[in-house]
């Protein structure tokens, strides 16, 4: 229950994997016959995941995950465009593969606005209207969080950046798979996705960059890969499972957001029904679909993830990337959560695995250890 942190590896996509780490072992760069089938694969790969998201396979480059595409983004304009300005627009909520360049960047002389959100996480557009400057080179804001499930509405924020002629970064790492993503019809310049959050394999991810955008400087340089924008020798295998695992999650799309939705929407009815006072954090209207953040007065986020798992569920407090480094979530707090209810929170995250029993026994569980560390039972 933590499918925001990784998803489990798509079997068909794990088969599709195995050629290139056995007999198809070639250099995609390769004239000879071991790499031509590597480099078909790619190609192949490439068609897929570019063709789902609506854009041409010239405007994809693999990266090794949302972590590098982010960075690349951000830094790749940074550095390329400093001359036109050195502005940045981004939000509070961001993930830490947005923040931490970001912050990298003001030790470089960059101004970095870092917009709030509301109670709810959702973005004042009015408010990023008035944060675009003479010298703003780039606008960074996520498609979906992944703690609290907001969406932004990227075309509204892309629509103001396009009017500014400022270039529009999203980071769309939850939303792909999970949300329709016509990238090619949204006014969006450049788009960080990653394959393990979609049932692909780690370290495999790619970041769109919309023909026409200036071009960015490179964060690998090296041999010709990636027409020349990323240097260094092809993940083939991962890029071969990413290519099955977005076929795969795509096509079957509704089908999971249905079958998800109502394992969400009957947990919530659970612990409402036996739990009077909880806290649900985030915008239920504009949500993703599997995500769930709760606080619980008077219970430990941490206590409750550990216990839960001790039980056998696996449940996240704050970002998997901050959890155990003792830090409040930076979404909560953003959120203006009292600070008496930011350690109280935990964030369940559904997927297709989950069966309904699971869910049930998951609410019991959940519901008999908050009224034990309540200790109203
Ligand atoms: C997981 C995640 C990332 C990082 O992706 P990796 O492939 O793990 O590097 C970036 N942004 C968001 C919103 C994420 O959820």
């Amino acid at each position: 229950m933590d499918h925001n942190s990784t998803t489990p590896l798509n079997p068909l996509a794990y088969e599709e994997m195995i050629p290139f780490l056995k007999q198809d072992f070639g250099n995609p760069s390769s004239i000879h016959g071991f790499g031509r089938s590597a480099r078909v694969k790619i190609d192949e790969s490439r068609e897929i995941i570019t063709q789902t998201l609506g854009i041409s396979p010239r405007e994809f480059v693999f990266t090794s995950g949302g972590t590098e595409s982010d960075n690349f983004a951000i830094l790749g304009v940074a550095l390329s465009r400093q001359d036109k300005g050195k502005h940045i627009i981004t939000c509070q909520i961001e993930h830490p593969a947005v923040l931490n360049p970001c912050k990298a960047l003001e030790g470089q002389g960059f101004k970095v606005d870092y917009l709030p959100v509301d109670s709810c996480g959702t973005l004042d557009l009015e408010r990023l209207k008035g944060a675009i400057r003479e010298d703003t080179i780039l606008i960074s804001i996520q498609h979906a969080n992944s703690e609290i499930g907001t969406i932004h509405d990227i075309e509204k924020i892309g629509e103001i950046a396009k009017e500014r002629g400022v270039l529009f970064h999203t980071d769309a790492v939850q939303s792909f798979g999970k949300l329709p993503l016509n990238l090619g019809a949204l006014p969006v310049d450049l788009a960080s996705v990653s394959a393990h959050k979609l049932c692909g394999p780690k370290g495999i991810g790619g970041l769109y960059i919309r023909r026409g955008t200036p071009p960015l400087f490179p964060l690998l340089n090296g041999g010709n890969q990636e027409f020349k924008r990323r240097g260094g020798t092809e993940n083939v295998a991962g890029i071969a499972g990413f290519g099955k695992a977005v076929e795969l999650t795509c096509s079957e799309m509704q089908k999971k957001v249905n079958y998800v939705s109502d394992l969400k929407k009957k947990l919530i009815q659970n612990v409402s029904k036996e739990l009077g006072e909880f806290e649900f954090f985030g915008n239920s209207e504009k949500q993703l679909f599997n995500t769930i953040n709760l606080g619980f007065k008077g219970v430990r986020g941490e206590d409750l993830l550990i216990a839960l798992d001790i039980a056998g569920f696996a449940v996240s407090t704050g970002s998997a990337c901050s959890s155990g480094s003792q830090l409040p979530s930076h979404v909560l707090s953003a959120i203006k959560v009292p600070p008496e209810l930011v350690d109280s929170s935990i964030r369940i995250s559904l997927g297709r695995d989950n069966t309904p029993e699971e869910l049930d026994k998951f609410g019991v569980k959940l519901i008999e250890l908050v009224k034990d560390m309540r200790g109203d039972c």
